[in-house]
């Protein structure tokens, strides 16, 4: 289960200290050292899996249990103004730590500290071209 060289199973099994938000017998949740904002929290599953790709839809769904119970304790007891939840898969899309973890960001209005650049490109794509690329990423999805 543990996977040797991995920080978040180190923090799981005590040997690096962390601030616990929450524990149960699967899941931990802890805050993330750079503290995008106060309160920026990391929830994983006890269980090394690497990305979405591997990991199985009990523990997905574990995993986000946890994401609104904590969601719902960041709303009652910090001045959130929202929350982001951010999840990188892969390199290329910003993963540092290869062991599944969803980001919860707590914002506090605008300059918080969390920056998120959105690009929208909607003038490009017509209805058609839309169509064809759902019909890409799940053929069984026709219309
Ligand atoms: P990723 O870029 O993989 O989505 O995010 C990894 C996160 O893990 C980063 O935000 C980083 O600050 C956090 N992190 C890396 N090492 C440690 C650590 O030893 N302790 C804690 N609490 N967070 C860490
Ligand atoms: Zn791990």
């Amino acid at each position: 289960m543990k996977q040797e060289n991995c920080v978040f199973c180190k923090i799981i099994n005590h040997e690096i200290p962390s601030a616990k938000v929450y524990e149960d017998e699967n899941i931990l949740a802890f805050l993330d050292i750079s503290q995008v904002t106060e309160g920026h929290t990391l929830v994983i599953p006890k269980k090394h899996c690497k990305d979405i790709f591997e990991l199985d839809e009990q523990t997905l769904a574990q995993v986000f249990q946890a994401v609104k119970k904590i969601a719902g304790k960041m709303q009652e007891n910090l001045e959130v103004d929202g929350i982001n939840l951010v999840n990188n898969n892969g390199k290329n899309a910003g993963q540092e730590v290869f062991h599944y973890h969803v980001h919860l960001i707590p914002r506090y209005g605008k300059g918080d500290g969390y920056l998120a650049v959105w690009k929208t490109n909607s003038s490009k794509y017509t209805p058609g071209i839309l169509q064809r690329i759902a019909e890409k990423i799940n053929p069984e999805m026709q219309k």
